[in-house]
């Protein structure tokens, strides 16, 4: 196993470095790319040391999905998307630069082209806004 204990996604978790988190549990972690290609751009991770999905074991990844899908629906009620699209990166070759598994969540709107992967940084404020929208929309399907 190479995982780098200091990758970035790993220091989030340490709470070594900010994020804008919009959920946790015990096993996993949601907050929003820094570098979003869409608008709620959203990462989510297992709080278990795995870089790629060879290496995740399966019930930190069948979290993470459960976790993906309760994002993906709070998501599409509060920003309301047109379509959602789902990714996750294995390798360097496959276009992986962090290398803690997580998967994408990117929302989709009509008319509204995605940006490049992973080139620019948002606004600070932007981010934390969009944060508490996704956050409080996933706090009201946990609690119905
Ligand atoms: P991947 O290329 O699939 O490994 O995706 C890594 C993602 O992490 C990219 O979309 C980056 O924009 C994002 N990213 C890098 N650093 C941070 C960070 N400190 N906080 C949130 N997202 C980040």
């Amino acid at each position: 196993m190479s995982y780098d204990t200091d990758n970035v996604f790993a220091q989030i978790l340490e709470g070594k470095m900010p994020a804008h988190k919009v959920f946790e549990n015990d096993q996993t972690l949601a907050f929003l790319d820094i570098m979003p290609v869409s608008l709620g751009h959203t990462l989510i991770i297992p709080k278990t040391e795995a870089e790629n999905i060879f290496e995740l074991e399966n019930e930190p990844g069948s979290e993470v999905f459960i976790t993906t899908k309760k994002l993906a629906h709070a998501i599409r009620a509060s920003l309301k998307p047109t379509g959602l699209i789902l990714t996750q990166l294995n390798g360097t070759d496959a276009g992986q630069t962090v290398f803690h598994y997580h998967m994408h969540i990117i929302p989709v709107y009509e008319k509204m082209p995605l940006r490049m992967h992973g080139k620019e940084v948002e606004d600070s404020e932007n981010l934390a806004k969009t944060a508490k929208i996704i956050e409080k929309a996933v706090a009201g399907i946990e609690s119905s």
